[in-house]
């Protein structure tokens, strides 16, 4: 009566191999290279490879849209950022007695200016 059992209860997926857990999920048994331990329960690789598919559903959609919209935010940011600290820079250089001097006696555009032909066909 025993072996009877023992034969019955044969992996669904080796028919040759002994079951030696019993899927809750589908009620099917399996050998132990064919079943898992998910959540402290040994379920077969279909009914985890079924779950996994439904859990990761949800996230594999959400998170894509998140992480587009930060990086978004974030280069936006970014760029904002470089943009404002180069202005910072520029407007920092001019104010410099360099500068000034150049302006003031600055002869050298204004006598090219004045050599240009004014009779030009
Ligand atoms: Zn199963
Ligand atoms: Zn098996």
């Amino acid at each position: 009566m025993n072996t009877e059992q023992l034969i019955l209860k044969r992996c669904y997926n080796h028919p040759s191999r002994e079951a030696v857990a019993l899927c809750p999920r589908c009620q099917r048994f399996f050998c132990r290279e064919c079943v898992t331990e998910h959540e402290s329960q040994m379920i077969c690789a279909l009914c985890l490879a079924s779950l996994q598919a439904r859990s990761q559903k949800p996230s594999r959609e959400i998170f894509p849209v998140i992480g587009k919209a930060f990086l978004c935010v974030a280069s936006f940011i970014l760029t904002w950022l470089i943009f404002y600290s180069f202005g910072l820079g520029i407007a920092a250089i001019p104010s410099t007695p360099f500068h000034a001097q150049n302006l003031g006696n600055d002869s050298f555009f204004s006598d090219e200016d004045a050599s240009l032909p004014e009779s030009s066909p």
